[in-house]
């Protein structure tokens, strides 16, 4: 999955429910293997969970036509697997949220807050600056003469 989490962490839910993710406990569509009722060497081999688990970066990014033509896709990765099971019933489809975030212009936005805070804080703290030459955030390189 796009999520890293999902490839590292089991969330074991008071009913004893397994899966990736707690934001994916109450999906109705998935049938999540129950720690009360199977053993968990079954849960770690052929279940859902592990169906889940092993899903690549690529079947995400690829998993739907608006996220294979979207121009995020690279920052984005088809966001939120949760998101988009819980919104529609598919953890491959586009992640409401992050669609949100990115068309509407929430990524630029935080792009430049972080950009202008980068160089105030240079300003104040030139000796990265003054040890490097230059600084650099997302996309963008600031140099000294630029900051100071
Ligand atoms: S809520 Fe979404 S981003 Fe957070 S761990 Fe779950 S799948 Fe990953
Ligand atoms: S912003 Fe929406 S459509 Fe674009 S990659 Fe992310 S989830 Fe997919």
């Amino acid at each position: 999955m796009s999520c890293g989490v999902l490839k590292s962490e089991m969330f074991l839910g008071a009913d004893g429910t397994v899966c990736p993710c707690m934001s994916m406990v109450d999906a109705k569509a998935e049938s999540w293997p129950n720690a009360f009722e199977t053993p968990l060497r079954d849960i770690l081999g052929e279940s859902p969970f592990m169906d889940r688990c092993a899903t690549s970066v690529g079947m995400v990014r690829d998993g739907n036509d608006a996220c294979r033509a979207c121009e995020y896709i690279d920052r984005c990765n088809g966001g939120c697997c949760a998101g988009a099971l819980m919104s529609s019933g598919n953890y491959l489809a586009p992640c409401p949220e992050n669609c949100h975030f990115f068309s509407g212009g929430w990524y630029e936005r935080f792009q430049e807050v972080g950009q202008r805070a980068l160089e105030q804080y240079l300003v104040a703290h030139p000796e990265p600056l003054e040890r490097y030459g230059q600084g650099s955030f997302g996309k963008s390189t600031i140099t000294v003469r630029e900051c100071l």
